[in-house]
């Protein structure tokens, strides 16, 4: 707003015709702007309002006193103290009902008028993302911290109490490298997270078979299924061609069918199916595992969410495998819909529109 005041005060013409122009003036230049304003007279009563802040306020502010149109006594403060002041104030407030949002008000007189203007802006958001951004940061932190500190304690008694014993070495060095490749895996899976999330507003252009990205998948994954004696039994009606990124949409795959075999219960069956419905391809990854109480199963997709933080590394978990599939769907316009109650196992499903569709 720096340019009308500015102007107006060297252009006297222009602040004259501000000034006789009366509310319907300055109500045509508030309604130009982009954030919710309101003008008050010297008794800082509204006589004007943009539709910004009528959405924000939630009512016509229009003839009420400002401690009437924002229930904030700082905000009243303020604007007293810009009527007597020169300056302009700031001041960041609160709304607590019916969900706490906090705005800050920009108010400033408008040339010797003796009006106010106020400027609103919204700044829930802004604050939700930087609290998010810092419990990222202070839980990405944390789990790396701790396998760092468990190889610490490895390297500080080999070199004390188990100084010159090679079989204690040998198992040391065994769990050093468990620990290392635990901090491997939480970088790898905190570099495609960032990598995705800068990449979230490009959409992917090229063809993808969705059938052939998922078999691509579970082959990858045939040795560990091997090993846990799971069954990947895949039953996939081809071709489901998607508009994507191939080795994105093998990671999701790859992702679901990993948790299938970590979580589903060794030794048992592991479906993975593929249709075409509605104009969408959608695979979905059957388990017969233990389940999943319902209070979990929308929180699954944040970051470092796990059902049982032991169980979760002990199987090589990061807490990050379906952050990862969330986002990838997101930038392929995509759907990850979770199936799953306690003792009836898990089916984790994903849904793309089919290329031919789009
Ligand atoms: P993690 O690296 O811990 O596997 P994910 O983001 O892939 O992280 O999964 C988050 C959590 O969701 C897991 O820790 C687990 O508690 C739960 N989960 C995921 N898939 C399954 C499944 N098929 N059956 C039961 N629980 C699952």
């Amino acid at each position: 707003m720096d340019w009308l005041w500015k102007r107006t005060r060297q252009e006297s013409p222009e602040r004259i015709a501000i000034e006789s122009a009366g509310g319907d003036g300055i109500a045509d230049i508030i309604a130009a702007l982009p954030d919710p304003a309101l003008i008050l007279d010297p008794l800082l009563n509204v006589t004007a309002g943009n539709a910004l802040a009528r959405t924000v306020l939630e009512f016509d502010p229009v003839g009420r006193h400002l401690s009437a149109a924002i229930r904030a006594p700082a905000v009243l403060d303020a604007a007293k103290a810009a009527l007597t002041g020169h300056d302009p104030v700031h001041v960041d407030y609160d709304v607590p009902a019916p969900v706490q949002r906090t705005f800050s008000a920009h108010i400033a007189a408008i040339g010797s008028t003796g009006a106010l203007l106020i400027v609103l802006r919204d700044l829930t958001r802004e604050q939700q993302i930087e609290r998010m951004r810092a419990d990222f940061i202070a839980n990405a932190s944390h789990e790396l911290r701790t396998p760092l500190a468990a190889l610490s304690g490895f390297v500080e008694t080999m070199q004390g109490a188990a100084k010159g014993d090679a079989e204690a070495a040998e198992r040391f060095l065994d769990l050093m490298r468990g620990q290392a490749e635990r901090m491997k895996r939480l970088i790898d899976d905190l570099l495609s997270l960032s990598r995705i999330e800068m990449n979230e507003h490009l959409r992917p252009s090229a063809s993808v078979d969705l059938g052939r990205a998922t078999r691509h998948a579970a082959d990858a994954m045939s040795e560990i299924a091997k090993a846990e004696g799971c069954e990947l039994r895949i039953s996939i009606e081809e071709p489901l061609v998607v508009t994507g990124n191939w080795d994105e949409l093998v990671q999701v795959m790859q992702n679901l069918i990993e948790n299938a075999l970590k979580y589903g219960g060794s030794g048992k069956l592991i479906e993975i199916e593929g249709r075409a419905a509605n104009g969408m391809a959608e695979i979905s990854v059957r388990d017969h595992g233990p389940g999943i109480a319902a209070e979990h199963i929308p929180r699954l997709t944040e970051r470092f969410y796990r059902v049982s933080v032991n169980e979760s590394r002990q199987r090589g978990g990061t807490g990050l495998g379906l952050a990862i599939v969330k986002h990838i769907l997101n930038r392929h316009e995509g759907r990850l819909t979770i199936q799953s109650a306690p003792g009836k196992g898990s089916r984790f499903s994903v849904q793309l529109p089919l290329r031919s569709n789009k």
